[in-house]
């Protein structure tokens, strides 16, 4: 029996490019960047920073991989939502007032919690629709 075990890079492609489409934000460009955490959406330029950790992606990974796309996408959604300027001063608010009250500016960042629940919630459709399809 044959396992793949890698993600072939047209498919982790057409896995993040489907993703954005569905989500109506075309216009974030993918960009692979070496970086402690896996990614990070760059909010002033519109840019869905990959970790070069995700250069290949073993199957075994594709869940968390998902997840993390979707949460980068939330974050993109909200701001187009709120148009990036606004967002990026709201999160920042959102950062200083965790911090006042001796919380994580990340962990319990609301914006950050809206974006994990968003990609666990998700996650498991596109997982089954991709697996469908044979991109993994
Ligand atoms: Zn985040």
């Amino acid at each position: 029996m044959l396992i793949k075990e890698f993600i072939s890079q047209q498919n982790k492609s057409q896995i993040i490019s489907t993703l954005l489409n569905h989500y109506k934000v075309h216009s974030v460009k993918v960009k692979m960047k070496s970086m402690k955490d896996y990614a990070h959406f760059d909010v002033d330029r519109g840019t869905l920073e990959l970790s070069t950790k995700y250069r290949t992606i073993k199957t075994s990974q594709i869940k968390e991989f998902i997840i993390t796309i979707l949460h980068e996408i939330y974050h993109a959604m909200d701001a187009k939502k709120y148009g990036w300027r606004k967002f990026k001063d709201m999160y920042e608010m959102e950062m200083n007032y965790r911090i006042a009250n001796d919380q994580d500016e990340y962990k319990d960042n609301k914006y950050e919690i809206a974006a994990e629940k968003f990609g666990q919630q998700n996650y498991r459709k596109w997982f089954q629709k991709f697996k469908k399809e044979g991109l993994f």
